[in-house]
């Protein structure tokens, strides 16, 4: 079988609060990726999902520790290195993009100056050459007029155009993995469109792996070959998109497709899942999902389920489909 490009196995990150609680964050995640291959990590906020993608990258600052598990990059554990060896992968190896570019482009800086800073630290060109590259990169993301463009600040460009500066940047130096932390969530609906469908072209031409981390299953359906459902820490469900869509099996999932607007009927008011994520410092002993779920039974209120196989590679975390109930 192929090697993955990531391997996260039993992953947990907790973070050590002032009060002595402890949240956990992420708390025994494993899946892997495929080169090439697009997966999305899906879940409402408080879920883990982007803790995870910030484990992966290194990117959790204190009170935040990776206190079990692994994550293989290529083969090799990146889960206890420093920040200094982390900085020689970020942008080369794996890189990331967020929800607001603004928040990660710095505004003092033109947007060229922030792309050949990247492709000199990592390809070491020299100057002339990083910035032919730099506008290179702008018109492979759609920046029209990337010659000058190059020399604008942040702030002075479009949401839409920002993102795609960031993805320029992300794509630089050829990632094998992209991190997209809600790409288009700050976006209005018609560049969103636009951002997704850049995102799949670089996949495609590059092939580079996309984790893609989202709350909006239109998305994943989409774009995801493969989905990972998360609810408090935890996996819960994980399975190919199509599979997932068509033979939902965990509870949550189905509150999560239930509570999509459908544009075939004509309904008042949206279904939603009663209730909120439990905090990360009170998940209880059972299910975490007991409070809000409709199939809740005796058994999930004193004990967790354990992530079981299903089908081939559809995985779930749910009594109702533990050993003895297939
Ligand atoms: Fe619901 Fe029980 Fe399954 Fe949890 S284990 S999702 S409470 S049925």
């Amino acid at each position: 079988m192929e090697t993955p490009i990531l391997d996260v196995k039993r992953l947990k990150t907790y973070f050590y609060l002032d009060d002595e609680q402890v949240a956990k964050a992420v708390d025994d995640v494993s899946f892997a990726i495929r080169p090439g291959e697009s997966v999305s990590i899906v879940g409402e906020s408080g879920s883990g999902k982007s803790m995870t993608a910030n484990s992966i990258m290194g990117l959790i600052g204190k009170p935040g520790k990776i206190i079990g598990g692994s994550i293989e990059l290529n083969g090799r554990d990146v889960s206890g290195l420093s920040e200094k060896q982390m900085t020689t992968i970020r942008g080369k190896e794996m890189a990331m993009i967020f929800q607001e570019p603004m928040t990660a482009l710095n505004p003092v800086f033109t947007v060229g100056n922030q792309i050949i800073e990247m492709l000199r630290k990592h390809k070491k060109l020299n100057k002339k050459l990083a910035r032919e590259q730099a506008i290179h990169l702008l018109e492979v993301v759609g920046i029209s007029r990337p010659d000058q463009i190059i020399d604008e600040f942040p702030h002075r460009l479009s949401g839409g155009m920002r993102q795609r500066v960031m993805i320029a940047i992300a794509i630089s130096c050829q990632p094998k993995l992209l991190i997209a932390d809600e790409p288009t969530t700050a976006l209005d609906v018609t560049i969103q469109a636009q951002i997704l469908a850049l995102l799949e072209d670089m996949r495609k031409k590059m092939d580079m792996s996309i984790l893609m981390i989202t709350h909006d299953l239109g998305v994943v359906s989409d774009y995801a070959d493969r989905v990972i459902v998360m609810y408090g820490g935890q996996v819960v469900e994980q399975s190919g998109t199509k599979e997932l869509l068509r033979n939902t099996k965990h509870p949550y999932t189905q509150g999560l497709l239930d509570s999509m607007p459908d544009l075939t009927t004509n309904v008042d008011r949206l279904k939603t899942i009663p209730g909120t994520v439990p905090a990360a410092t009170e998940f209880p002993e059972g299910c975490r999902f007991a409070s809000r779920c409709p199939s809740v039974m005796g058994k999930c209120i004193s004990t967790n389920p354990e992530l079981v196989e299903v089908s081939a590679g559809h995985h779930v975390r749910c009594h109702l489909y533990g050993e003895g109930t297939i």
